[in-house]
């Protein structure tokens, strides 16, 4: 076969490996840097494959021969070798945008500061259970790349973050979902929340008429940036606020109603599996791509309201003596805490803290001020937690284990009350990620 031109990967995780098995069963040369050491599962798939790769740092002269670079999204565009990769002229993409190259088939993608994981899930959910040949990627198992490498998917369910959104380009989404827009990740955004709101508008890009843009229209930044966009694809608006959609979802008394073109749809709240006003809404995105698909409303009622959610994500753990311990440890910003602050109607532990991308507290002051009795902090450095909730709420403690902040928080809790950990914080400077932060959360409160 004749050589194809050389790809560069940089990041050997998940994504990075994925992009270059692809490349390498496609023909390309490739090589894979890392800054870092390489897992040793991924270093087998490397080695299985004949894959030249390099750890602990990237050689510049090395990475400057590519034609072309896959970047993993974990690395920040403002580093040195991205600003010397650009500077000769190298363009540098997602695995996502490199991956969709190679497969034709229909991509359902999700998008948000929050309930991208849920509601991918969601749809693939109702997809299989309709029978559909699909996969789902993202931050979800075997990457997008390694399925196209792997597999022959006639649809795949995306889970599509602004980092992965930032290195597409050409890449179209037959159905784009965007969720939400609340500040996150402004660290790598130049602090700059405009940034990070047109990168998650990335998702509709090279939409044409025939695709569809699902979207929430009570989100404030959506609609403001919707006034500025020209919008070519069709639009299924979904909301609490506003109802009666010619084409879209909303909530009318104790229904959700979906209304697609062919027909209309309705299920009562208290059938959907996932509770809460934010899982309302993402079942009402992931109900509308159903529709789009022609899925029969029986199989999209069954599948909303039997879908059992992920964990970390408002988890109950357990019941010990009469107090109620909740696992939302995948909540790592605001306003993710925010619906859980917002979502029980008893006195809450908060266990909060952890590492702050750039917090604006205010639109939880209230929250705590009604719902929080406690404050436990856990995390390295908690003094911002107490400058701004030392109003709010009587009692605040530094923690930095899990240990000491569920014995803490079980002191502190009465029976009929709930310690919640949903930590608004990203979880690195205690553990490996929010999955550890949650397990050792739930091993503590089981060893109670
Ligand atoms: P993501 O993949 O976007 O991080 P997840 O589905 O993993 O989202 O949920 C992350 C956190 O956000 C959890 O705490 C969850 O309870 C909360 N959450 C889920 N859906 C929404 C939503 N639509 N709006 C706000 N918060 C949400």
């Amino acid at each position: 076969m004749e050589q194809k031109p050389k790809i560069v990967v940089l990041g050997g995780g998940e994504s990075g490996v994925g992009a270059a098995v692809l490349a390498k069963k496609k023909g390309f040369d490739v090589f894979i840097s890392d800054n870092k050491k390489i897992k040793e599962k991924y270093r087998r798939v490397l080695k299985h494959f004949e894959i030249d790769f390099e750890e602990g740092g990237h050689t510049l002269s090395k990475v400057l021969q590519a034609e072309e670079i896959v970047k993993s999204p974990g690395i920040p565009d403002t580093i040195l070798l991205i600003s010397q990769i650009k500077e000769n002229g190298i363009d540098v993409i997602s695995e996502i945008e490199f991956a969709s190259r190679f497969t034709k088939a229909k991509t359902i993608c999700v998008t948000g500061s929050n309930g991208k994981t849920t509601t991918t899930l969601l749809i693939y959910h109702i997809l299989k259970n309709a029978g559909f040949n699909v996969g789902v990627a993202g931050n979800i198992g075997d990457s997008f790349a390694l399925q196209v490498a792997n597999e022959n998917y006639d649809y795949y369910v995306l889970e599509i973050s602004s980092f992965q959104l930032d290195g597409m380009f050409k890449f179209k989404a037959d159905i784009a979902i965007l969720l939400n827009i609340t500040p996150d990740h402004l660290d790598r955004y130049d602090n700059k929340f405009e940034n990070y709101a047109k990168s998650k508008f990335r998702i509709i890009q090279n939409q044409l008429k025939n695709d569809a843009f699902i979207y929430c229209t009570d989100d404030k930044t959506i609609e403001q940036m919707m006034k500025q966009k020209k919008i070519n694809a069709r639009q299924f608006p979904f909301s609490q606020n506003n109802e009666g959609f010619a084409e879209g979802a909303f909530l009318k008394e104790n229904e959700i109603v979906i209304n697609t073109n062919k027909n209309n749809f309705k299920m009562t709240l208290e059938q959907l599996a996932l509770q809460g006003r934010h899982n309302v809404y993402n079942s009402m995105a992931a109900g509308v791509a159903a529709k789009l698909l022609d899925i029969r409303n029986e199989t999209i009622k069954q599948s909303l309201s039997d879908f059992q959610n992920v964990s970390h994500r408002l988890e109950y753990v357990s019941s010990v003596h009469g107090i109620t311990f909740i696992n939302d440890s995948k909540a790592t910003n605001v306003n993710s805490t925010w619906y859980a602050l917002e979502h029980y109607q008893k006195p809450i532990v908060w266990i909060a803290g952890g590492v702050d991308k750039g917090n604006d507290y205010e639109s939880l002051k209230s929250l705590v001020k009604e719902n929080v009795k406690a404050i436990v902090c856990l995390g390295l450095d908690n003094s911002k937690i107490h400058e701004e909730f030392a109003d709010y709420v009587d009692i605040i403690v530094d923690t930095n284990s899990v240990r000491d902040a569920v014995d803490y928080a079980y002191n502190l809790a009465k029976k009929g009350e709930i310690v919640l950990l949903s930590p608004a914080c990203a979880s690195f400077d205690l553990f490996e990620n929010f999955e550890d932060r949650g397990d050792q959360f739930k091993e503590a409160v089981n060893a109670l």
